[in-house]
């Protein structure tokens, strides 16, 4: 936790004009009676090394988004467990004039698998993607009982790469990668500005659950479509919801007010 209470919150990314954490860390502030600010900083990456000096000399701490995530985990003085075997941070806080890096995306994906109501032990995860949101997958199942991970996509180096971090993850099969998959997850940004699908839904066992790790606006192509062939999906909002809430106890040692921080947020009509 963080040992000062923050006085401002950032988020560090770029692009971050269309990003819903400031609504709804703003929400978990109000409704927790916090006296703080969140905002989002668009920050060039040859940017980020002099922001986050000046963000450290004022107490400043925050969430990091696409592209920074690697950077600010090479730039912290420590790094949480989590943060370490993930190789990213996406929440950081100050303790002294000490720079802390932590990864809540990996609590974030658990906990919207827990909302989702798919099992975890045992589970045949298939995850589309061998980037960072593919390796949050990849540390999350590590602590599932028995649950196994198929990578799928379209760069076998990177996959390669990543199954070898992880006994339970191997390189999928491309012919029958589907097969018993009891989960399978997009973590690339396929859905997001088009009406692509990343994969067929209705390939997967009849009982396969869907998580989208795209949100947007709307639903994403990908939810529709698992919807449409009878398949309980979510997209990234949940996701994006519980690894907010998690920074959120980390920042203030408090657990945040989740229904005021999804009514913030919420789709209308
Ligand atoms: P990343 O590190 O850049 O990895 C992206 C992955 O997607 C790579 O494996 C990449 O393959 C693949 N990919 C990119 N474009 C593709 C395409 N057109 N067709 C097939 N594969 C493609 O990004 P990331 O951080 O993992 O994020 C991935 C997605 O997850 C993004 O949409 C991001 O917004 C979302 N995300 C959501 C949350 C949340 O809280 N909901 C958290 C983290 C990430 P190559 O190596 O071949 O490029």
């Amino acid at each position: 936790m963080s040992a000062t209470r923050p006085r401002r919150l950032v988020l560090l990314g770029s692009p971050v004009s269309h990003s819903l954490s400031p609504r709804f860390q703003g929400a978990a502030l109000k409704a927790a009676g916090v006296d703080a600010t969140y905002e989002a900083l668009d920050v060039a990456p040859h940017q980020l090394l002099p922001v986050l000096h000046a963000l450290r000399a004022d107490g400043v701490a925050g969430n990091v988004t696409i592209p920074h995530k690697r950077a600010v985990h090479d730039a912290c003085d420590d790094l949480t467990p989590m943060a370490r075997a993930a190789g990213a941070v996406n929440t950081f806080w100050c303790d002294g004039d000490r720079l802390v890096g932590d990864n809540t995306d990996v609590g974030g994906f658990d906990a919207a698998v827990t909302a989702l109501g798919s099992r975890k032990d045992g589970a045949v995860v298939a995850c589309v993607g061998a980037g960072g949101a593919a390796a949050a997958v990849c540390l999350a199942t590590a602590s599932w009982a028995g649950a196994r991970v198929r990578l799928v996509g379209r760069n076998p180096a990177a996959m390669e790469a990543l199954a070898a971090r992880f006994p339970h993850v191997t390189v999928a099969d491309p012919a029958t990668w589907w097969q018993g998959v009891t989960l399978a997850v997009n973590a690339t940004p396929v859905g997001m500005t088009d009406d692509r699908l990343p994969f067929d839904p209705a390939r997967l066992p009849a009982d396969g659950d869907v998580m989208d790790l795209v949100y947007r606006v709307d639903e994403t192509p990908l939810v529709r479509a698992a919807r449409r062939s009878g398949r309980r999906a979510i997209d990234g909002l949940e996701m994006l919801l519980q690894q907010g809430a998690l920074a959120f106890e980390r920042w203030f040692g408090v657990v945040p007010d989740l229904a005021a921080m999804r009514a913030a947020v919420a789709r209308h009509g």
